[in-house]
């Protein structure tokens, strides 16, 4: 029977990175995905790259900065060996804060202030008079990010096991085993559980994440009436891709397991979106989606080893997952391999959540 180092249950772009991260350091490697890899809330992200933001827990704030350091080398890195073009693009984003932080520059430099005025950065803009700040932030396509990770992930030879559903974690004599899926076991000494909002349905501990949903639509339009930048406002936010979509998202939603879009909630966001920018008018609208964003109760990831010998946990990643995925994987590939972590992830420990 073939055996591997670590087996990774979800095929999220938490995991893929990590099998990547950890291919690197010599493991050999087995993604676990219940579908097809990159299709959950890795799918249906919408790429912005916040560092900063007042809704960013400040024991978080050290690893979001890292990551987003860390994305352009991590993009180059990943499009050098899959050969897709995941769309970093570095136009920077425009916010119009709430109006109660409007005179509160909490969280924000100097940086923040617009090299320019409104109506010259963002001449599509239907209201230039509105308070607004600048942040030298980048966005990505998540989609073509979790192709070019598969396609990395099997180019550096980890193994992807596509359509088999982890049903139990295996554990003999207290230590990991393997997992069991709906088809046949797989055996090797180290798990990592990186199954996204599902990731708490599975043993030897339980952890308490939950889905929360996230609807959001996308159009097309011509350059003429898409935004540059990103365009963050207390209603909605616009993310651009240099192909002509623009996503337009996004709601934050406790629906448990639910999927389904709401036609009433998706036409609310797009009259918010196009009063941000009314030459959308024009543009027609690709598609509506929801994913489930994996939540935990502190709204911090979960990140480390558990009280199992060879178990460890990288999910709980909430609406920062796209962001925190090249720090995670990096520092994740320390832990399981046994390395002195780069990054102090004691705060994000599973052990938290284990009575
Ligand atoms: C609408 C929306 C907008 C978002 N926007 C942003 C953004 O702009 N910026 C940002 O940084 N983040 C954003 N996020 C958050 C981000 O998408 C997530 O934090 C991130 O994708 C989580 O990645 P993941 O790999 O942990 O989860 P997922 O991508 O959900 O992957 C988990 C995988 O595990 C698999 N799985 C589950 N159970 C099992 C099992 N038993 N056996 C085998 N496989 C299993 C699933 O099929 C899935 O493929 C957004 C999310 C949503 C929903």
């Amino acid at each position: 029977m073939k055996t591997w180092d670590v087996i990774i249950i979800g095929g999220g772009i938490i995991g893929l990175s990590l099998s990547i991260a950890l291919r690197k350091r010599g493991a050999r490697v087995l993604v676990v995905e219940r579908g097809e890899p990159g299709r959950e809330a890795s799918y249906a992200a919408a790429g912005m790259l916040v560092e900063c933001s007042l809704e960013t827990p400040a024991l978080l704030q050290p690893l979001a900065t890292a990551s987003a350091r860390m994305y352009p080398e991590f993009v180059h890195e990943l499009q050098d060996e899959s050969g897709v073009d995941v769309d970093l693009r570095d136009a920077g984003t425009i916010l119009f804060p709430p109006p109660e932080h409007v005179h509160e520059r909490a969280g924000f430099s100097a940086e923040s202030l617009l090299p320019a005025p409104l109506a010259q950065l963002e001449p599509a803009l239907g209201d230039v008079t509105r308070p607004a700040i600048f942040l030298q932030e980048r966005s990505v396509d998540p989609r073509a990010l979790g192709a070019a990770a598969v396609k990395a992930a099997k180019h550096r030879g980890v193994d992807v096991s596509s359509g088999s559903e982890v049903t139990e974690i295996l554990i003999s004599d207290g230590s990991i085993g393997g997992v069991r899926t709906d088809k046949t076991s797989y055996a090797a000494p180290v798990v990592v559980n990186c199954a996204g909002a599902w990731a708490g349905n599975l043993g030897p501990q339980r952890f308490p994440t939950r889905p929360v949903k996230g609807q959001m639509l996308s159009v097309v339009g011509g350059p003429r009436n898409t935004p540059r930048h990103v365009i963050r406002s207390p209603e909605v936010y616009l993310v651009p891709r240099s192909d002509g979509r623009v996503l337009i998202g996004a709601t934050v939603e406790e629906a448990g397991f639910d999927q389904r879009t709401d036609p009433a909630t998706i036409e609310q966001m797009h009259r918010a979106g196009l009063r941000l920018i009314p030459t959308l008018g024009g543009a027609r609208i690709l598609e509506a989606c929801a994913g489930l964003r994996p939540g935990t109760p502190d709204n911090l990831p979960i990140l480390g080893a558990t009280a199992t010998p060879g178990y460890f946990v990288a999910t709980g990643h909430f609406r920062d997952g796209i962001l925190l995925t090249p720090v995670t994987a990096h520092v994740m590939a320390q832990v399981v391999t046994g390395a002195k972590p780069e990054y102090d992830i004691s705060a994000f420990s599973p052990v938290r959540f284990q009575v």
